[in-house]
Protein backbone atom coordinates (compact mmCIF):
# COMPACT_ATOMS: atom_id res chain seq x y z
CA UNK A 1 0.00 0.00 0.00
CA UNK A 2 1.42 3.37 -1.15
CA UNK A 3 -1.45 5.74 -0.28
CA UNK A 4 -2.30 5.82 2.85
CA UNK A 5 -5.79 7.68 2.50
CA UNK A 6 -8.88 6.43 3.57
CA UNK A 7 -10.38 3.94 1.39
CA UNK A 8 -12.41 5.37 -1.54
CA UNK A 9 -13.31 3.19 -4.62
CA UNK A 10 -15.33 4.16 -7.54
CA UNK A 11 -16.83 2.82 -10.50
CA UNK A 12 -16.65 4.93 -13.68
CA UNK A 13 -18.86 3.90 -16.56
CA UNK A 14 -19.51 5.78 -19.93
CA UNK A 15 -22.73 5.71 -20.76
CA UNK A 16 -22.13 4.65 -23.99
CA UNK A 17 -24.95 2.18 -23.63
CA UNK A 18 -26.52 -0.35 -20.97
CA UNK A 19 -24.13 -2.67 -18.46
CA UNK A 20 -23.72 -5.69 -19.64
CA UNK A 21 -21.90 -8.60 -17.53
CA UNK A 22 -18.17 -7.23 -17.92
CA UNK A 23 -18.85 -4.28 -17.14
CA UNK A 24 -21.28 -5.20 -13.86
CA UNK A 25 -18.18 -7.91 -13.31
CA UNK A 26 -15.43 -4.84 -12.80
CA UNK A 27 -18.22 -3.12 -11.04
CA UNK A 28 -19.43 -5.76 -8.30
CA UNK A 29 -15.28 -6.38 -7.86
CA UNK A 30 -14.59 -2.67 -7.10
CA UNK A 31 -17.48 -2.65 -4.78
CA UNK A 32 -16.85 -5.72 -2.61
CA UNK A 33 -13.44 -4.60 -2.62
CA UNK A 34 -14.39 -1.83 -1.20
CA UNK A 35 -16.81 -2.76 1.34
CA UNK A 36 -14.78 -5.46 2.41
CA UNK A 37 -11.98 -2.93 3.06
CA UNK A 38 -14.79 -0.74 5.11
CA UNK A 39 -14.43 2.06 2.22
CA UNK A 40 -16.19 4.03 0.39
CA UNK A 41 -17.68 3.25 -3.30
CA UNK A 42 -18.63 6.27 -5.58
CA UNK A 43 -19.96 6.27 -9.07
CA UNK A 44 -18.69 8.30 -11.66
CA UNK A 45 -20.34 8.94 -14.89
CA UNK A 46 -17.45 9.09 -17.87
CA UNK A 47 -19.64 11.16 -20.03
CA UNK A 48 -16.60 13.21 -21.60
CA UNK A 49 -16.97 12.06 -24.83
CA UNK A 50 -20.30 13.73 -26.26
CA UNK A 51 -20.64 11.90 -29.69
CA UNK A 52 -20.50 8.43 -28.28
CA UNK A 53 -22.88 9.27 -25.40
CA UNK A 54 -26.00 7.22 -25.78
CA UNK A 55 -29.46 8.45 -24.39
CA UNK A 56 -31.10 6.92 -21.75
CA UNK A 57 -27.75 4.77 -21.05
CA UNK A 58 -27.48 7.24 -17.81
CA UNK A 59 -30.93 5.90 -16.38
CA UNK A 60 -30.09 2.54 -17.39
CA UNK A 61 -26.55 2.28 -15.56
CA UNK A 62 -28.31 3.56 -12.62
CA UNK A 63 -31.32 1.24 -12.55
CA UNK A 64 -28.99 -1.55 -13.24
CA UNK A 65 -26.14 -1.08 -10.36
CA UNK A 66 -29.81 -0.15 -8.02
CA UNK A 67 -31.50 -3.55 -8.84
CA UNK A 68 -28.12 -5.34 -8.56
CA UNK A 69 -27.83 -3.81 -4.97
CA UNK A 70 -24.71 -2.00 -5.71
CA UNK A 71 -25.37 0.60 -3.45
CA UNK A 72 -23.33 3.84 -4.38
CA UNK A 73 -22.11 6.24 -1.62
CA UNK A 74 -22.65 10.13 -2.12
CA UNK A 75 -24.31 10.84 -5.14
CA UNK A 76 -23.14 9.94 -8.59
CA UNK A 77 -20.68 12.70 -10.36
CA UNK A 78 -20.56 13.17 -13.80
CA UNK A 79 -17.23 14.46 -15.63
CA UNK A 80 -19.46 16.85 -17.80
CA UNK A 81 -20.14 19.20 -14.58
CA UNK A 82 -16.00 19.87 -15.01
CA UNK A 83 -15.11 20.95 -18.25
CA UNK A 84 -13.90 24.03 -16.97
CA UNK A 85 -11.71 22.47 -14.31
CA UNK A 86 -9.56 20.48 -17.25
CA UNK A 87 -9.26 22.95 -18.69
CA UNK A 88 -7.70 25.59 -16.31
CA UNK A 89 -5.50 22.83 -15.38
CA UNK A 90 -4.50 22.48 -19.20
CA UNK A 91 -3.80 26.11 -19.13
CA UNK A 92 -1.57 25.79 -16.17
CA UNK A 93 0.57 23.01 -17.74
CA UNK A 94 0.76 24.68 -20.76
CA UNK A 95 2.06 27.71 -19.35
CA UNK A 96 4.88 25.27 -18.02
CA UNK A 97 5.38 24.45 -21.42
CA UNK A 98 4.58 20.76 -20.42
CA UNK A 99 2.48 20.51 -23.27
CA UNK A 100 2.61 21.48 -27.14
CA UNK A 101 -0.08 21.39 -29.68
CA UNK A 102 -0.34 18.66 -32.28
CA UNK A 103 -1.56 19.34 -35.67
CA UNK A 104 -1.31 15.74 -37.00
CA UNK A 105 -4.00 14.03 -38.64
CA UNK A 106 -6.17 11.03 -37.70
CA UNK A 107 -4.82 9.52 -41.03
CA UNK A 108 -0.82 10.29 -40.10
CA UNK A 109 -1.05 8.98 -36.27
CA UNK A 110 -3.03 5.63 -37.77
CA UNK A 111 -0.64 5.22 -40.57
CA UNK A 112 2.14 5.39 -37.14
CA UNK A 113 4.14 8.10 -38.85
CA UNK A 114 5.81 9.94 -36.66
CA UNK A 115 4.69 13.31 -34.70
CA UNK A 116 7.14 16.35 -35.19
CA UNK A 117 4.84 18.66 -33.13
CA UNK A 118 6.54 18.49 -30.35
CA UNK A 119 9.53 21.12 -32.38
CA UNK A 120 7.17 23.65 -34.27
CA UNK A 121 5.40 26.37 -33.23
CA UNK A 122 1.72 26.18 -34.43
CA UNK A 123 -0.97 28.13 -34.18
CA UNK A 124 -3.27 26.52 -35.96
CA UNK A 125 -6.67 26.29 -34.43
CA UNK A 126 -7.66 22.82 -34.63
CA UNK A 127 -5.09 20.60 -32.76
CA UNK A 128 -4.85 18.34 -30.11
CA UNK A 129 -2.65 18.57 -26.79
CA UNK A 130 0.07 16.29 -26.07
CA UNK A 131 1.95 15.80 -22.83
CA UNK A 132 5.76 16.86 -23.17
CA UNK A 133 7.40 13.64 -22.00
CA UNK A 134 10.30 13.49 -19.56
CA UNK A 135 12.19 9.83 -20.27
CA UNK A 136 11.37 7.90 -17.02
CA UNK A 137 10.39 4.59 -15.74
CA UNK A 138 7.20 4.27 -14.17
CA UNK A 139 6.81 1.18 -12.33
CA UNK A 140 4.00 0.43 -10.40
CA UNK A 141 2.79 -3.03 -8.36
CA UNK A 142 -0.86 -4.26 -8.92
CA UNK A 143 -2.37 -6.35 -6.17
CA UNK A 144 -3.15 -8.57 -8.88
CA UNK A 145 -1.46 -8.30 -11.81
CA UNK A 146 2.10 -7.77 -10.30
CA UNK A 147 5.12 -5.66 -10.90
CA UNK A 148 4.39 -3.52 -14.12
CA UNK A 149 6.52 -1.70 -16.00
CA UNK A 150 6.40 1.15 -18.92
CA UNK A 151 9.58 3.34 -20.05
CA UNK A 152 8.80 6.41 -21.66
CA UNK A 153 12.19 7.00 -23.88
CA UNK A 154 10.50 9.66 -26.15
CA UNK A 155 8.41 11.89 -28.35
CA UNK A 156 6.65 9.00 -29.48
CA UNK A 157 5.49 8.75 -25.96
CA UNK A 158 3.89 12.14 -25.66
CA UNK A 159 0.23 11.47 -25.39
CA UNK A 160 -3.21 12.75 -25.82
CA UNK A 161 -4.88 15.05 -22.84
CA UNK A 162 -7.14 16.68 -25.65
CA UNK A 163 -8.41 15.45 -28.73
CA UNK A 164 -8.60 17.52 -31.48
CA UNK A 165 -12.37 17.64 -31.47
CA UNK A 166 -11.92 19.19 -28.56
CA UNK A 167 -12.50 16.64 -25.86
CA UNK A 168 -10.44 16.07 -22.97
CA UNK A 169 -8.72 12.42 -23.00
CA UNK A 170 -9.60 10.08 -20.86
CA UNK A 171 -5.84 9.80 -19.67
CA UNK A 172 -6.22 13.31 -18.44
CA UNK A 173 -9.83 13.27 -16.83
CA UNK A 174 -9.19 10.02 -15.48
CA UNK A 175 -6.46 11.38 -13.48
CA UNK A 176 -7.86 14.58 -12.41
CA UNK A 177 -11.37 12.76 -11.06
CA UNK A 178 -9.63 10.54 -9.46
CA UNK A 179 -7.64 13.28 -7.57
CA UNK A 180 -11.46 15.50 -7.19
CA UNK A 181 -13.35 12.36 -5.59
CA UNK A 182 -10.20 11.33 -3.38
CA UNK A 183 -10.09 8.09 -4.65
CA UNK A 184 -7.27 5.96 -3.25
CA UNK A 185 -7.75 2.79 -4.66
CA UNK A 186 -8.27 1.84 -8.50
CA UNK A 187 -10.11 -1.43 -9.11
CA UNK A 188 -10.70 -2.20 -12.57
CA UNK A 189 -10.54 -4.41 -15.98
CA UNK A 190 -7.34 -5.24 -16.79
CA UNK A 191 -7.92 -4.30 -20.40
CA UNK A 192 -6.30 -0.80 -18.73
CA UNK A 193 -3.21 -1.67 -17.35
CA UNK A 194 -1.55 -0.73 -20.20
CA UNK A 195 -2.86 2.37 -19.64
CA UNK A 196 -2.32 3.09 -15.75
CA UNK A 197 1.60 4.56 -16.67
CA UNK A 198 0.29 7.03 -18.71
CA UNK A 199 -1.99 8.00 -15.46
CA UNK A 200 0.62 7.43 -13.05
CA UNK A 201 2.95 9.72 -15.26
CA UNK A 202 0.53 12.43 -14.79
CA UNK A 203 -0.21 12.31 -11.03
CA UNK A 204 3.67 13.01 -10.71
CA UNK A 205 3.37 15.61 -13.15
CA UNK A 206 0.84 17.49 -11.30
CA UNK A 207 2.22 16.36 -7.87
CA UNK A 208 -0.62 13.91 -6.70
CA UNK A 209 0.07 10.86 -4.47
CA UNK A 210 0.28 7.61 -6.13
CA UNK A 211 -2.87 5.50 -6.30
CA UNK A 212 -3.02 1.79 -5.33
CA UNK A 213 -3.94 -0.15 -8.63
CA UNK A 214 -6.04 -3.14 -8.40
CA UNK A 215 -6.92 -4.73 -12.63
CA UNK A 216 -9.43 -7.68 -11.99
CA UNK A 217 -9.51 -10.17 -15.40
CA UNK A 218 -11.95 -8.94 -18.01
CA UNK A 219 -14.93 -11.47 -18.73
CA UNK A 220 -13.90 -12.83 -22.52
CA UNK A 221 -16.35 -15.21 -24.93
CA UNK A 222 -15.25 -18.75 -26.13
CA UNK A 223 -13.97 -16.95 -29.40
CA UNK A 224 -11.48 -14.78 -26.86
CA UNK A 225 -12.94 -11.51 -27.30
CA UNK A 226 -13.65 -9.32 -24.39
CA UNK A 227 -17.46 -8.36 -23.73
CA UNK A 228 -18.07 -4.86 -24.96
CA UNK A 229 -20.15 -2.57 -26.60
CA UNK A 230 -18.03 -3.53 -29.92
CA UNK A 231 -18.77 -6.59 -29.35
CA UNK A 232 -22.42 -6.50 -29.06
CA UNK A 233 -22.44 -7.74 -25.66
CA UNK A 234 -25.80 -8.21 -24.56
CA UNK A 235 -27.01 -6.34 -21.25
CA UNK A 236 -27.65 -7.96 -18.03
CA UNK A 237 -31.11 -9.11 -17.46
CA UNK A 238 -32.84 -7.43 -14.87
CA UNK A 239 -35.30 -9.71 -14.30
CA UNK A 240 -32.77 -12.19 -13.02
CA UNK A 241 -30.28 -9.92 -10.87
CA UNK A 242 -29.57 -13.58 -8.15
CA UNK A 243 -28.78 -15.49 -11.20
CA UNK A 244 -26.19 -13.38 -12.18
CA UNK A 245 -24.73 -12.50 -8.90
CA UNK A 246 -24.11 -15.61 -8.61
CA UNK A 247 -22.97 -16.36 -12.03
CA UNK A 248 -20.67 -13.42 -11.80
CA UNK A 249 -19.08 -14.88 -8.02
CA UNK A 250 -18.29 -18.04 -9.74
CA UNK A 251 -16.53 -15.91 -12.48
CA UNK A 252 -14.92 -14.46 -10.03
CA UNK A 253 -13.41 -17.52 -8.56
CA UNK A 254 -14.80 -16.54 -5.10
CA UNK A 255 -16.67 -20.65 -4.94
CA UNK A 256 -20.13 -19.54 -3.29
CA UNK A 257 -21.96 -22.36 -1.69
CA UNK A 258 -24.79 -23.53 -3.92
CA UNK A 259 -27.49 -22.89 -2.01
CA UNK A 260 -26.54 -19.20 -2.36
CA UNK A 261 -28.18 -19.20 -5.65
CA UNK A 262 -31.50 -18.56 -4.44
CA UNK A 263 -30.66 -16.16 -2.42
CA UNK A 264 -32.03 -12.73 -1.84
CA UNK A 265 -29.50 -10.31 -2.97
CA UNK A 266 -29.05 -8.76 -0.42
CA UNK A 267 -27.74 -11.95 1.53
CA UNK A 268 -26.07 -12.74 -1.86
CA UNK A 269 -23.99 -9.39 -1.40
CA UNK A 270 -23.41 -9.98 2.60
CA UNK A 271 -22.01 -13.55 1.38
CA UNK A 272 -19.78 -12.15 -1.27
CA UNK A 273 -18.10 -8.66 1.27
CA UNK A 274 -17.76 -11.79 4.20
CA UNK A 275 -15.49 -14.08 1.90
CA UNK A 276 -14.20 -11.46 -0.94
CA UNK A 277 -10.69 -12.92 -1.28
CA UNK A 278 -9.53 -11.27 -4.91
CA UNK A 279 -5.73 -13.11 -4.75
CA UNK A 280 -7.94 -16.44 -6.40
CA UNK A 281 -7.72 -13.46 -9.28
CA UNK A 282 -3.80 -13.55 -9.43
CA UNK A 283 -2.14 -13.11 -12.54
CA UNK A 284 -5.55 -13.83 -14.69
CA UNK A 285 -5.75 -11.36 -17.05
CA UNK A 286 -9.26 -12.65 -18.70
CA UNK A 287 -11.76 -15.36 -17.77
CA UNK A 288 -13.66 -17.31 -20.43
CA UNK A 289 -17.93 -17.42 -20.01
CA UNK A 290 -18.99 -20.07 -21.48
CA UNK A 291 -22.46 -18.43 -21.92
ZN1 LIG B 1 1.59 15.86 -34.17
Amino acid sequence: MINNRPYIGRFAPSPTGSLHLGSLCTALASFLEARRQQGLWLLRIDDLDTQRNIKGSVDNILKTLYTFGLHWDRTEDYQSHYLKNYEEILIDLTKNQQTYPCICSRKILLAKQPCLCRDIISTQAHSSLRVRINPCLISFKDKLQGLTSHQFSNQNDDFLLKRRDGIIAYQFAVVIDDERQQVSQVVRGADLLDSTPNQIYLRQLLGLTPLNYMHIPVIIDEGGYKLSKQTRATAVDLKKPQAIIFKLLNLLKQNPPKELNQSPIKEQLEWAINNWNPLFLKNVRAICNND
